[in-house]
């Protein structure tokens, strides 16, 4: 039996974060609620059964999909919500605070797949690939990362020549996630081969899974478990015709490093989220545990590491929120995007690391999910740009 002293997911948490915030519009606070309403009741019930039997949730992505909570910021036409940047980083947290796999697909299809064809796309990838995106409940994913090109992603080998009306695109790729679970990659290749950022085009790939010219080699097996799917990929002699290139030849590069500064928000709020199910469940365990006849919330050592996740906390999520409401304004967010990415994604492995010490020898079982947000909490510090990529970028855009 799971979580012996420990309260459901759906019961109060300990942290009074609906007291407003910065940045957010009331109607920002009821729309958490209905996420929060989601997860608890549609996502909290079913994670330990995912995660037991290793299984990606396609279920949960149609059912996001369905309660109006996948495609948030796309535009209604495109079969999406409509909402804006706040809404998007709610999303993600709230779905995080139970469980990071639905809200990874939430963050990677808004951001880096979404964003890149409602701005970059020819209308017909519009109509036909977004919507169908959105309106079917579809899974996106980036094949980017490469075994030599990972922090200096430039390094990518991966080539699509022209041939007559096609691009064959031959390449090696790693860590492709939800690659064989896709309906649509991006594949990022050289179109060219003078070496720089230039040559460097995205290329949609629909309907992966039914071509000759993609072989899932392996799903990697990582920390964060098996009901992540994280592709290693070859893509050999793969044809698809030119008009499946995004926006224009040799600005690829450009493409990913603008959505990049969405994705990064999606991540900061991902690791903010992670961090509020850690203080939840170590707060609540706090309260309820004895030992030497009280809670040991009554010890300081206890209650400092609650502290410090509170005020972590509530600085992340300051950040994460601000940085999207000046997307919302319309302004390029590069630096706060990599700021708020860093410090949510340090604090939420932090938290995690002493959530997991508050709850002593429960916390290291899987019998309470703080071992998860542990694992999860680690990817953070290390995807859509490492913590130290991050930082080079936050020092370089001192200079501005
Ligand atoms: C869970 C997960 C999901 C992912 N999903 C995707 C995906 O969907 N699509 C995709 O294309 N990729 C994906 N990635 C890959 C991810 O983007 C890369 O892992 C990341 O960019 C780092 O590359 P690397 O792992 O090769 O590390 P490396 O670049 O080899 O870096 C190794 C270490 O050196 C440090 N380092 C490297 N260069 C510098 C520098 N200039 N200054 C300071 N430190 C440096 C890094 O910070 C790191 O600590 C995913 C990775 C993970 C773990």
């Amino acid at each position: 039996m799971k979580r012996d002293t420990a309260i459901s997911a759906s019961e109060t948490t300990y942290d009074s974060i609906m007291t407003g915030h910065i940045g957010l519009e009331s109607e920002h606070e009821e729309y958490r609620e209905r996420v929060r309403e989601f997860a608890e009741t549609e996502v909290a019930p079913v994670v330990d059964d995912y995660e037991e039997r290793d299984e990606f949730p396609l279920d949960l992505v149609d059912e996001l999909g369905e309660a109006g909570l996948y495609g948030v910021t796309i535009p209604e036409r495109y079969g999406g919500e409509g909402r804006d940047y706040r809404s998007f980083v709610l999303t993600i947290e709230e779905l995080c605070r139970i469980w990071k796999v639905p809200a990874g697909v939430v963050s990677l299809s808004g951001s880096l797949v979404g964003h890149t064809l409602q701005k970059f796309g020819s209308e017909r990838q519009r109509e036909e690939w977004l919507t169908d995106v959105f309106t079917q409940n579809q899974v996106t994913a980036v094949s980017l990362t490469e075994p030599q090109a990972g922090s200096d992603a430039n390094a990518l080998e991966t080539t699509a020549e022209r041939d007559g009306d096609e691009f064959v695109i031959d390449g090696h790729k790693v860590w492709t996630s939800h690659g064989e679970v896709a309906d649509l990659i991006f594949v990022v290749a050289r179109t060219d081969d003078t070496g720089s950022h230039d040559d460097v085009s995205i290329i949609g790939v629909p309907n992966p899974g039914e071509r000759d010219g993609v072989e899932f080699v392996r799903d990697i097996p990582c920390m964060e478990g098996g009901a992540v799917v994280e592709n290693e990929v070859k893509y050999e002699n793969l044809r698809v015709p030119v008009e499946n290139l995004v926006g224009e030849e040799g600005r690829g590069f450009r493409y990913i490093m603008e959505a990049l500064d969405i994705g990064r928000l999606g991540v900061a709020a991902q690791s903010t989220g992670i961090l509020q199910g850690c203080l939840d469940e170590s707060a609540r365990f706090a309260d309820e545990r004895e030992q030497f006849g009280e809670p040991i919330r009554n010890n300081q050592g206890v209650s400092f590491k609650l502290a410090d996740m509170k005020m972590d906390l509530e600085a992340a999520r300051l950040l994460t929120y601000s940085a999207a409401a000046k997307l919302d304004a319309g302004e390029r967010v590069t630096q706060d995007a990599a700021i708020a990415k860093t410090f949510a994604s340090d604090a939420a492995m932090e938290g995690a690391v002493e959530a997991v010490q508050v709850l002593g020898s429960r916390g290291y079982s899987k019998d309470y999910p703080v071992e998860r947000f542990m694992r999860e909490a680690k990817g953070t510090q290390i995807y859509e740009g490492t913590n130290e990529i991050n930082r080079s970028v936050v020092a370089r855009h001192l200079y501005d």
